[in-house]
């Protein structure tokens, strides 16, 4: 008897016999190209036979099998299942069905959709790190006991965990989702995490109840974002993240900061309406495509540092929700507003250049009256007047920084 040729991940040797003129067996085995030929009908018939022999032994070990097509809905699978490295030429249905261990899907190749509605699944990790799903990937109302991992996942169509319950966190570093993803009324018992994912369509984690912090770093979304009256008990952090649509947080309950340092927003509009953030709102360096967004995102920032009693902040979000203003002003207005109002004083919060301008008013107008002459004498009339004026503003930017 030969055996199959087949590597396990651990380094073992698949110990089944190897086919007629073959050196893998049965389930390691490639389809044939031409699903309508002979030889892939025999040879999916002895798959589903190897198949359904293992399933009676309740031996769910399928790492590296090749198969047309996989239906364990609505079963309850006592020991480990494993469909490492596995290539599926259709769909994968787990749905309603029952995993009490041990659920891998590491490397998977599954052409179809992948079904996981309402799956349970007890194990510490529910994983499918680098596996590819050429269709949607369902998985609605599912709960998970540990962990959900999907690093590196590369998911063709829509991946849907709407109330999804996970114990654990839920995992998405690297992932790259061509359509939506969306968690809403999900629940999360930890970190969200989608570092450097890039997706397609929108992110949406509406109403979804998440204990953990939800990290967005560099990730690159194609459309919106919505965090619509979603909980997050941590940081929601967004630094360096692409959003091309617009972003949505009405009503959402956030525990600690929120950051989009540096993120570029492309959308038109940024939300916050009755939004409770109890720590920091920051975007620092971040880019605006569109002004209105940039005036939304900064006046709410201003808001919540002014609560949080941080001056120096206040005015700078204060200056950056001016000058989004200005951009959505007419150009002349624009031009004259960002020379006088925003460039040379900040909007009223810088101090600095507004003394420099008044001692140099004060002292043009003291040189003209020196000259003395008709002219001369009238202008430094109207440069005092100036000066007067821009000692009033002065006072004024002086009052605002330093008095309470
Ligand atoms: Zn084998």
């Amino acid at each position: 008897m030969k055996t199959c040729a087949y590597t396990f991940r651990n380094g073992e040797k698949c110990t089944e016999e190897t086919r007629q003129n073959s050196e893998f067996c049965i389930l390691h085995t490639e389809l044939p190209e031409d699903e309508e030929s002979e030889e892939f009908r025999e040879i999916n018939e002895l798959k589903e036979k190897k198949v359904e022999e293992k399933v009676s032994k309740e031996d769910f070990n399928f790492e590296g099998a090749r198969l047309l097509e996989v239906d364990f809905s609505e079963i309850e699978i006592k020991n480990n299942l494993d469909f490492t490295d596995a290539k599926i030429k259709n769909n994968l249905d787990f749905n309603l069905a029952v995993i009490r261990e041990y659920a891998a899907f590491d490397g998977a190749e599954i052409c179809g959709e992948a079904h996981f509605v309402r799956t349970k699944i007890d194990a510490i990790v529910a994983s499918f790190n680098k596996a590819k799903i050429g269709g949607n990937a369902f998985f609605m109302a599912a709960e998970i006991e540990g962990d959900a991992s999907f690093a590196e996942v590369k998911i063709s169509g829509n991946a849907l965990f709407e109330a999804a319950k996970i114990r654990g966190g839920a995992f998405f570093q690297k992932a790259s989702i061509s359509k939506d993803i969306s968690f809403n009324a999900g629940k999360i018992g930890g970190i969200v995490s989608f570092q450097d994912a890039t997706i397609g369509g929108i992110v949406s984690l509406a109403g979804a109840d998440i204990s953990g912090i939800a990290l967005f770093e560099r990730a690159n979304i194609g459309k919106d974002v919505s965090l619509v009256k979603t909980k997050i008990v941590g940081d929601a952090w967004f630094p360096k993240t692409k959003i091309g649509g617009d972003v949505a947080f009405q009503e959402a309950e956030i525990g600690r900061d929120v950051s989009f340092n540096g993120a570029e927003i492309g959308g038109r509009t940024i939300r916050f309406d009755r939004a409770e953030i109890k720590g920091e709102l920051s975007f620092k360096k971040a880019k605006f495509k569109n002004p209105k967004a940039q005036e939304d995102a900064c006046r709410t920032a201003k808001n919540i540092w002014a609560k949080l009693g941080d001056r120096d902040e206040e005015d700078c979000y204060f200056r950056l929700e001016m000058e989004a203003k200005r951009k959505q002003k007419s150009s002349i207005i624009r031009f004259l507003e960002f020379i006088f109002v925003q460039y040379l004083f900040g909007y009223g919060t810088k101090m600095k250049p507004a003394f420099i301008i008044w001692l140099l008013i004060v002292f043009a107008s003291a040189l003209s009256f020196w000259i003395g002459n008709g002219v001369y004498q009238l202008v430094a009339y109207i440069l005092a007047a100036i000066a007067a004026i821009m000692g009033a503003l002065f006072i004024a930017i002086f009052a605002r920084k330093y008095m309470r």
